[in-house]
């Protein structure tokens, strides 16, 4: 990177004078390197999860930490993603649950009268939620003493960031700008009857249909929430199944539970290739639709509101990459395993640009508010000298419908292909909520927990669990994975009783050819 250096492009030169005018750096006095002074040890550009999981563990190891935000702490995760999306879920999840009478009557309740919401409240709970994580968060940078800039911060050559015209100065930098949604082209987005997930968010109303285009799991957590507050869904799906990034297994599950009960059809194998907005009340939304192979218009859907749920892309325009000779790929920026910014990708030989690293959805190695944080925390230890690398095969996954469906690892398929590859057996065990006497006594029989092994080695190679609370259920397994716990020392654990860790520990046992009950 000696190359890029030197390099001092025109605004860079500019904010520097207005620097040396200003005089306001005196009062910030941060790392020696190589006989320079900066002003912090560390600068973070973008809070979301993954900026400020790096701010407190910069702070923690006494490092003089900066963090631009914005204007907009908690990112997309706090403000537009998981915070929100769960406050709905869990909402819309009592709203269904008080009004499955034959399941409340199993338990030996009756609910009187209809069961009704308020949509107004619903949102606002949504909200609330969001701004006192927002808050939280905020505390808990100033407590540390992290400084907040709330600029936009850009890349401004080696160790600097320009912001509101200044330029900072630090010996690491970290970039953590996160992602935005992603909107196909064909669909026009007006926000209020075609919308990205930062809309769906707001609930300002519940449309009586509703196509959501992409059967991921935003697109599916917001399916659950949609029909329990009483509307019909047509997912849209351009793969040839339906939730195509879960196991095969695990999908055809959740395709009995999740989508055959309720309200929702869906069409697989087509492109919503193009998406006109419509007036609520007065003209519906048009999606026409085309096949994904022969692109031949097959369908056109006409419906209340439509939701695009069609993955994200990394938000790295602006950011002054290009400038530092860094180039993205699709808008990612690259890394290696340490979190250090690639010239370009590493398989046409990108060299490491350094001091500064890139963390979270920006880079795209797994776009998770928890691997954004981890990423985070990993880049402070590199900075700190002690090489780190985040074991992304055991990062859990997981979708919060009713009941929740997570993961950690490989699927099943994925699992028989690196055999193969390899040359080692892989075998599979299940465990069934329908014989655990926690979900019996919760009333909630449905699900399994598959568990995927190496049957040379006994190591996991994946679970997958669709059940009541899977997402908690899921950590026991990422955290064996990552110890490398071999599913014989696991069968031999003991599983609190009763819970719905039983299912688990059943899974576990089968695996190696015992018996829970
Ligand atoms: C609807 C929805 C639900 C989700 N649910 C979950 C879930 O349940 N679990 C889960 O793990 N993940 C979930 N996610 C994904 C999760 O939100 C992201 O993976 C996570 O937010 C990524 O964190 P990040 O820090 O990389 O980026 P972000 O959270 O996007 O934060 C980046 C921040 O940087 C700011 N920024 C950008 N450029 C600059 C700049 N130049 N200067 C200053 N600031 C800048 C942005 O405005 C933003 O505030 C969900 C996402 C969505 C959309």
């Amino acid at each position: 990177m000696s190359a890029t250096r030197g390099f001092v492009p025109a605004h860079v030169a500019t904010a520097q004078r207005v620097r040396e005018v200003s005089g306001d750096v005196s009062h910030r006095q941060g790392a020696l390197f190589m006989g320079e002074q900066f002003d912090y040890d560390v600068i973070i550009v973008g809070c979301g999860v993954g900026g400020h999981g790096a701010a407190l563990h910069a702070r923690s190891e006494g490092l003089k930490t900066a963090v631009f935000s914005g204007r907009d702490v908690g990112g997309t995760c706090v403000n537009r993603g998981c915070v929100p999306s769960k406050a709905l879920l869990a909402a819309s999840g009592r709203v269904r649950e008080m009004k499955d009478a034959h399941h409340l009557k199993a338990l030996g309740i009756s609910v009187e009268g209809d069961i009704t919401y308020d949509r107004a409240s619903v949102a606002a709970h949504a909200a609330n939620l969001a701004n006192k994580v927002k808050g939280n968060l905020e505390n808990s940078l100033k407590a540390l003493g992290v400084e907040v800039i709330e600029a936009k911060g850009v890349l401004a050559g080696p160790h600097k960031v320009m912001g509101d015209g200044k330029v900072f100065t630090a010996k690491d930098i970290i970039l953590a700008p996160g992602s935005l949604p992603f909107v196909p082209p064909g669909v026009t987005c007006d926000e209020k009857t075609v919308f990205t997930s930062d809309g769906g968010l707001r609930l300002e109303r519940v449309p009586e249909y509703v196509a959501i285009i992409g059967s991921g799991y935003i697109g599916l957590e917001f399916s659950d929430v949609y029909t329990a507050l009483g509307s019909e869904v047509t997912f849209i799906e351009a793969m040839d199944r339906i939730m195509p990034t879960f196991d095969p297994e695990i999908a055809r599950v959740a395709e009995r539970l999740l989508i055959k009960p309720r309200a929702i059809d869906y069409r697989t194998g087509v492109f919503a290739s193009k998406v006109t907005p419509g007036i609520p009340g007065e003209k519906p939304v048009t999606i026409e639709m085309i096949d994904a192979k022969t692109k031949e218009l097959v369908e056109v859907l006409e419906v209340d509101a439509c939701m695009v749920a069609t993955g994200r892309v990394p938000n790295t325009k602006e950011l002054g990459l290009e400038e530092m000779g860094v180039e993205t790929f699709r808008g990612f920026v690259q890394v290696d395993e340490n979190m250090r910014v690639l010239t370009k990708p590493e398989t046409e030989g990108g060299e490491v640009v350094p001091n500064l690293y890139c963390i979270g959805d920006a880079n795209g190695k797994l776009m998770l508010a928890h691997a954004a944080s981890a990423q985070g925390v990993s880049a402070i230890e590199n900075i700190k000298g002690r090489k780190h690398a985040v074991d992304h095969n055991t990062v859990p996954a997981a979708c919060f419908t009713h009941p929740e469906v997570a993961f950690v690892g490989l699927s099943e398929e994925q699992a028989k292909a690196k055999g193969e590859k390899e040359g080692f057996k892989v075998g599979k065990s299940i465990g069934h909520f329908r014989a655990n006497s926690k979900a019996l006594a919760e009333g909630e029989p449905d699900g399994i927990a598959k568990v995927v092994v190496n049957k040379d080695t006994g190591d996991l190679l994946g679970v997958h669990i669709i059940g009541l609370h899977a997402a908690d259920l899921i950590q026991e397994c990422a955290n064996a994975m990552a110890a490398k716990t071999p599913v014989s020392e696991l069968a031999m654990m003991v599983h609190t009783h009763p819970t719905l860790c039983e299912v688990l520990d059943e899974a576990f046992k089968g695996a190696v050819g015992r018996t829970a009950h």
